[in-house]
């Protein structure tokens, strides 16, 4: 039997050490996974930290995935890609990482899981995770909160 493809979207932001180098290699990383085929990837764009701002701008970009794995086990193969470029959890919340993959969306699923929440909790209202994955696909609509186009909007 066939497994089940799913489109998923991640996000993807860097602002320590070189920032497009980890990005590239973190996706190649992510390519070499037998379960996951990285389709397309966004344009990169520099962005102002939100949340914690002392501390250097992000590289922040998007990617389309077709995955054969769960929510749950991308989330860990991210993780897992996380690990392997060095980052450390041991920074304040949302401060400087050389890499950060998040799930974005997982098909039209939406998840509310200890430790996983799908789609992502604040896609909705990040122009720097909004304006990649409008750029990889224009009609795409996060469920229950409508398309990534209306919410840009709001945004403005
Ligand atoms: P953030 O990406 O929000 O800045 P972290 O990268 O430090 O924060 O992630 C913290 C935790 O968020 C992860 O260990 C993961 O379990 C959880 N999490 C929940 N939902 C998601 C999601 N959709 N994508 C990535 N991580 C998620
Ligand atoms: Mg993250």
């Amino acid at each position: 039997m066939e497994a089940l493809i799913t489109t998923a979207f991640i996000g993807i932001g860097s602002n320590q050490g070189r920032s497009r180098q980890t990005i590239e290699r973190a996706l190649a990383l992510l390519g070499e996974h037998e379960s996951i085929r990285v389709a397309a990837i966004s344009s990169l764009r520099e962005t102002d930290p939100v949340g914690y701002l002392d501390q250097p701008r992000f590289l922040n970009g998007a990617a389309r995935l077709e995955t054969e794995l769960s929510a749950r086990e991308l989330l860990v193969a991210l993780l897992d890609v996380e690990r392997a470029l060095g980052r450390v959890r041991d920074g304040p919340r949302f401060g400087p990482r050389a890499i950060d993959l998040d799930v974005l969306l997982y098909g039209e699923v939406t998840i509310d899981e200890l430790g996983l929440t799908v789609p992502h909790p604040r896609l909705h209202e990040r122009r720097f995770a909004l304006e990649p994955l409008h750029e990889l696909e224009p009609g795409l609509v996060v469920p229950g909160r409508g398309s990534v186009a209306a919410l840009l909007s709001k945004l403005h």
